[in-house]
């Protein structure tokens, strides 16, 4: 099997595998506990990992909160700032979000806030005009911005360096949904100004049901507080309770490790790949093929086309025992993309389209061959 549809999940490194052993073996102690070695190990193994992750990301440890992935960061944040800050009652986010978004800010609209959506571009870029007229328009109404950092359909990327700077500038709180770009594109948090950003450790080689949220700070160092969304012993300084997962923070910590010294090799061979399959299905089927993805302001590695007058369900299952592509998002699968509709596709033209995702495991060899599969 072939395995283009990295934007879903990605394989395990065989070095967080390794790291991850031990924790699931002898080394079963909970970081909660006090003083004998067992416990001690993974309160260090722990502390390790979220070093790792703050490296990652350019920003202090005591940031990083384990959670179980992106959807439950995306429903911590949004949820517990709500929350925290009831009074003011307008949320910011745009119409391409990813459904954890887009479902959570529905059930806060069902608790009286008033949600508001950016209208995109033609490559899924969130409508900047429209952010500042609606900031200076609602002002202190405004609880929180959300905006996704690279789309998981198209890759391409939103301005988060300058959204994130007008919101601080009007004293507004701003979160992203970072899952796409992490381990692809060197982020660094102390020199922008975006105050919580979500990731999930499966779509950077690590294992599934773990990732993070970063809650930043304030410019005077104190913590920022949100409302939980899982009370109990106050494990991650009260904003996450439950017993750590060891080992699967072990495996995210050294994915992060290894995304950290990888990045720009990483970087560099997904667009050579993408170059690659560029000119290989421009060469073999000519003008056939349509991209919707941008192939500047984007992240490496996601390719969107339109093989118009074809299926895409069909195409995916046809192709299906040989190479793994989606027609869009994993968790949205059963419906025609909302992030396609949105960038002004036809829905003729939705449904002949295909995301093609790679990895730092994919090849020249299995691009040349899917074209090869495609021809036949
Ligand atoms: N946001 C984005 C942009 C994603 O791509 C995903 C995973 N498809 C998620 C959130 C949710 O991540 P998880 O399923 O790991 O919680």
């Amino acid at each position: 099997m072939i395995f283009f549809d990295n934007s879903a999940t990605t394989a395990i490194h065989p070095d967080v595998y390794e790291a991850m052993l031990p924790y699931l073996k002898e080394e079963y102690g909970n970081p909660s506990g006090k003083y004998y070695l067992l416990a001690e190990n993974a309160k260090k193994a722990v502390e390790e990992a979220r070093n790792h992750v703050a490296k990652l990301l350019g920003c202090d440890h005591d940031e990083v909160i384990f959670t179980s992935g992106s959807t439950e960061s995306n429903n911590l944040i949004l949820k517990g700032v709500a929350e925290q800050y009831g009074t003011r009652k307008h949320i910011i986010t745009t119409k391409t979000e990813h459904p954890s978004i887009l479902d959570t800010v529905q059930y806060l609209e069902t608790k009286d806030f008033v949600i508001s959506y950016l209208n995109v571009d033609k490559f899924g870029r969130a409508n900047l005009d429209e952010l500042t007229d609606l900031i200076l328009t609602k002002g202190n109404q405004i609880n929180l911005v959300s905006i996704i950092w690279a789309n998981n359909e198209l890759g391409t990327l939103n301005e988060i360096n300058k959204i994130s700077d007008l919101c601080f500038m009007h004293d507004v709180l701003f979160h992203t949904d970072a899952t796409q770009i992490v381990g692809k594109v060197r982020i660094n948090l102390s020199l922008n100004n975006v105050n919580f950003l979500s990731l999930s450790s499966h779509k950077l080689h690590g294992p599934k049901g773990i990732g993070a949220c970063i809650i930043k700070k304030d410019s005077l160092g104190l913590r920022t507080p949100i409302v939980p969304l899982i009370h109990g012993g106050g494990q991650e300084n009260g904003y996450r309770s439950g017993t750590l997962s060891v080992h699967n923070i072990v495996g995210l910590g050294k994915a992060a490790e290894i995304a950290y010294r990888d990045l720009e090799d990483n970087n560099r061979h997904l667009k050579q790949l993408e170059d690659y399959l560029y000119e290989r299905l421009k060469d073999k089927l000519g003008n056939i093929v349509q991209y919707n993805s941008d192939q500047v302001n984007k992240i490496p590695g996601i390719v969107n086309i339109r093989f118009p007058g074809i299926n895409n369900e069909i195409l995916v299952k046809k192709l299906s025992n040989q190479f793994a592509i989606s027609t869009g998002s994993a968790c949205s699968s059963t419906k025609p993309s909302h992030v396609l509709q949105n960038i002004g596709l036809t829905l003729d033209q939705v449904r002949s389209s295909v995301r093609i995702s790679f990895s730092r495991f994919n090849t020249y060899e299995e691009i040349d061959l899917f074209i090869k599969t495609l021809q036949g």
